[in-house]
């Protein structure tokens, strides 16, 4: 069979690509790639932006819309074989990427472009790329000299490897630890699905009884349902306390080196600290503005954490006699609580929201506000039968976009809900070429008495993800590293994150929210009651966000140096947001992964700011109406075809005519109101 993968492609060709021609296809375009990277820098011509930014911004086209199609298929649709040829593929590919980052001659074209950008007249959009292609180089060390290069090459190498061991250090600690538990009233208050995981992780380890781990999905149902106070103590403890037993996993050290090394790589490059260096490239810019951000939220939280805090103390001692509540009982008591004033669950709303009335809901909202209308076709290729397929239309019958849509479960598919995309949307020889843009979800299938039924968790989700794919559908640009959700990092949430404020309007449930069986629309008290649980306990929730924020700048906006001890620090970083007590044995900084081991240093403020944006935003909506036209239409012309074209805080502003305010934030939180 011909290997179709050689030759560029418009629609991904699931149906007539075997996994044997990855690899020679890879290898081609890999070749093509450095090709026209050569060309680039082999050219007698004085560099220009067009012969060197934008021909850089175009070469490997081919490898990218290959990378997209197999990584993709390596998330939703993986194989053993699958796997080890993305083992053989990956350093390829890093090889390459090095290459390019490390490549003296192309650099030295782009700086000069760079150097000359005052006399040039280039558009907003064309000094952005000018502006990342520059950064892409100098964030990574090429304008040092030699002996600062290789002392920076030495420092990524170490620091690659900590975050590796910090990250084995952390599974390790959780997957040693296990809780067996043998006497029924031990799990007694923990729902059924939670039981029957604990009794077969039991029953797989050749064990009676029940087994209770630190990963998530066992740990969470313990700490918020178990009545036993000791043993959710004990959970509590062992959960808190990984990499911080003083033994072969034990992370401080660890924790301490990253740190150093993060903040000595920073100031190499001339910035302050590792934060200033984070936040050069996200809408907060400066540590200082991302301080301000945490304290000012801080200031309207507190009073409100505090006012929950006395609540669920007093139901804890009417309930238990509880005297004082600690970490342990945090989760149980908000539970107990919230089922007690707002008897919702789940099983109630689910008949509400089958899922092909929720998509066809969608659909009619993103109709509503963007004229766009999606008409599932069936000759698209797919890599699996379950995956839809959709022609999204403008208000002239315009192709917008190709949207796939993967709803269900699978072995090979990862948990979770993503959106991706199979090519981009760009601008090129007069052709604007519409991208191709996938959500992946993991939703309860249907079975053959019944169709599938999301829960509301699930509705937001599927909310969200189509936030995301908006984005990606409605880019509006011509070089495709700025287009869609090639944003900054703290930006990226707001066009998900605003979509689901519409799963809690009545004007948005009447187009979808209608009982499977009965028709009959979902009660608007049920609704009441979505919107008022989906509050509780919120100033308690930010407050907790706000220290992880806190923490993370601790170790990140200044030098490191004087850090002696890993616990201290923490505690005094921690001093201003704790509502309980400490606990000696705990540490959070020895197993907190999104800073010390993934991308999220200098970057946790990021879940609050994009709750922010999204708030504020969609207060715009509200004041108008939530299908208004007209802001529908600034939004879509300001933020979502906008990609990453202008800094985002312009984009904002001209959408919003202002800085997003934090208000609309605290209002939905129900933070600003005085709560008996
Ligand atoms: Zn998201």
């Amino acid at each position: 069979m011909k290997n179709i993968l050689l030759e560029p492609f418009d629609l991904a060709p699931f149906r007539s690509v075997k996994n044997e021609h990855f690899k020679p296809a890879f290898e081609k375009a890999l070749k093509t790639a450095r090709l026209e990277i050569d060309e680039i820098t082999g050219s007698e011509a004085p560099p220009t932006f067009e012969n060197t930014v934008e021909a850089l911004e175009f070469a490997g086209a081919h490898l990218d819309r290959l990378s997209s199609l197999f990584f993709n298929l390596n998330s939703a649709e993986t194989s053993e074989e699958i796997q080890a040829l993305a083992q053989e593929i990956s350093p390829l590919l890093t090889e390459f990427s090095n290459d390019i980052a490390l490549n003296e001659a192309l650099f030295k074209r782009v700086e000069q472009v760079y150097e000359g950008r005052g006399q040039l007249d280039l558009n907003t959009e064309q000094q952005m790329l000018l502006e990342k292609k520059y950064k892409y180089f100098s964030r990574n060390g090429a304008h040092l000299p030699r002996d600062k290069k290789v002392r920076l090459r030495e420092i990524d190498k170490e620091l690659a490897k900590l975050k590796l061991t910090f990250g084995e250090h952390v599974l390790a600690e959780t997957n040693r630890y296990e809780m067996h538990l043998t006497k029924e009233e031990q799990v007694a208050g923990l729902p059924e699905d939670a039981l029957e995981t604990a009794s077969q992780l039991a029953a797989s380890k050749g064990k009676e009884g029940w087994v209770i781990t630190l990963d998530y999905p066992s740990y969470i149902p313990f700490m918020t349902y178990a009545n036993d106070r000791d043993l959710r103590k004990r959970l509590s403890i062992a959960f808190g306390s990984k990499g911080f037993h003083r033994d072969d996993l034990d992370n401080q050290e660890l924790v301490l080196r990253i740190a150093a090394l993060r903040h000595e790589r920073a100031v190499l490059l001339g910035y302050e600290s590792h934060a200033h260096f984070v936040l050069e490239e996200r809408m907060a810019e400066t540590p200082a503005r991302v301080m301000e951000f945490l304290e000012e939220l801080k200031e309207k939280a507190k009073p409100a954490a505090l006012r929950e805090f006395g609540m669920l103390q007093s139901f804890a001692r009417e309930e238990d006699g509880i005297d004082q509540l600690q970490k342990w009982d945090g989760s149980y008591y908000t539970e107990k609580l919230k089922q007690k004033l707002f008897d919702l669950d789940d099983e109630k709303l689910k008949p509400y929201f089958k899922l092909e009335n929720v998509i066809a809901g969608v659909f009619k909202i993103a109709g509503e506000l963007y004229g766009l209308r999606f008409e599932e076709v069936k000759d698209i290729d797919t890599y699996h039968e379950d995956v839809k397929t959709y022609q999204v239309k403008g208000e002239k019958g315009e192709l917008i976009a190709i949207f796939y849509a993967d709803f269900h479960p699978r072995p090979g598919k990862r948990g979770g809900a993503w959106m991706t995309s199979y090519k981009p949307q760009y601008k090129r020889k007069g052709r604007n070429e519409r991208p191709h843009i996938s959500i992946v979800c993991n939703f309860t299938k249907p079975t053959k008495s019944k169709p599938s039924l999301l829960t509301f968790n699930e509705v937001t989700t599927l909310f969200h993800e189509f936030g995301h794919a908006l984005h990606g559908m409605l880019a509006d640009t011509t070089y495709p590293s700025l287009s869609g959700t090639s944003v900054y990092w703290d930006f990226v949430e707001l066009p998900s994150q605003i979509m689901e404020n519409w799963c809690f309007e009545k004007e948005a449930l009447e187009y979808f929210a209608h009982h499977y069986e009965t028709g009959e629309l979902l009660p608007m008290e049920m609704i009441k009651r979505i919107k008022e649980s989906s509050n509780f306990m919120e100033g308690m929730a930010t407050l907790r966000q706000l220290s992880f924020g806190f923490l993370d700048m601790a170790w990140h906006a200044q030098d490191p140096s004087g850090i002696e001890e890993v616990k201290a620090f923490e505690v005094e970083a921690f001093a201003d947001t704790q509502l309980y007590g400490d606990t000696p044995d705990t540490c959070m900084s020895t197993a907190f992964s999104h800073i010390f081991q993934g991308g999220y240093s200098a970057g946790y403020y990021s879940y609050k700011w994009a709750e922010v944006l999204d708030a504020d935003a969609f207060a715009y909506f509200k004041e108008k109406g939530i299908f208004n036209r007209e802001i529908a239409k600034k939004f879509k012309d300001c933020i979502l075809s906008q990609g990453g074209t202008t800094k985002p805080m312009d984009l904002y502003k001209a959408f919003r005519g202002s800085e997003p305010s934090l208000d609309p934030l605290l209002e939905r939180a129900g933070l600003l109101k005085k709560t008996a």
